[in-house]
């Protein structure tokens, strides 16, 4: 699956914000991990500093034999993900 076609089903499948922000219902989803709005068109290859910034989290890690497959994905802000594999690696 192209990363393009990738990147949108994991957003669709992410929980909806409800901030109410003009672009709100077509631009921001929630984080799986921290429930805080991200911004689709601030993908981390595009704004990796921004607070908005998100990309796909594997719910399982590869490393733990987590597959590719959407249902083991997730939206997740760049910072969530980080945190997150800091702690597997305690
Ligand atoms: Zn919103
Ligand atoms: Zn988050």
């Amino acid at each position: 699956m192209k990363l393009s076609s990738k990147k949108k089903k994991v957003w669709k499948r992410a929980k909806h914000c409800h901030c109410n922000v003009q672009d709100c219902a077509q631009n921001h989803r929630l984080c799986a991990l921290c429930c805080q709005t991200i911004i689709y068109t601030a993908y981390e290859s595009n704004q990796p500093h921004s607070e908005y910034a998100w990309n796909i989290d594997h719910i399982k890690p590869k490393s733990r034999g987590g597959t590719n497959k959407l249902s083991n994905l997730q939206a997740t802000h760049v910072r969530c993900n980080l945190a997150a594999a800091d702690k597997l690696d305690d």
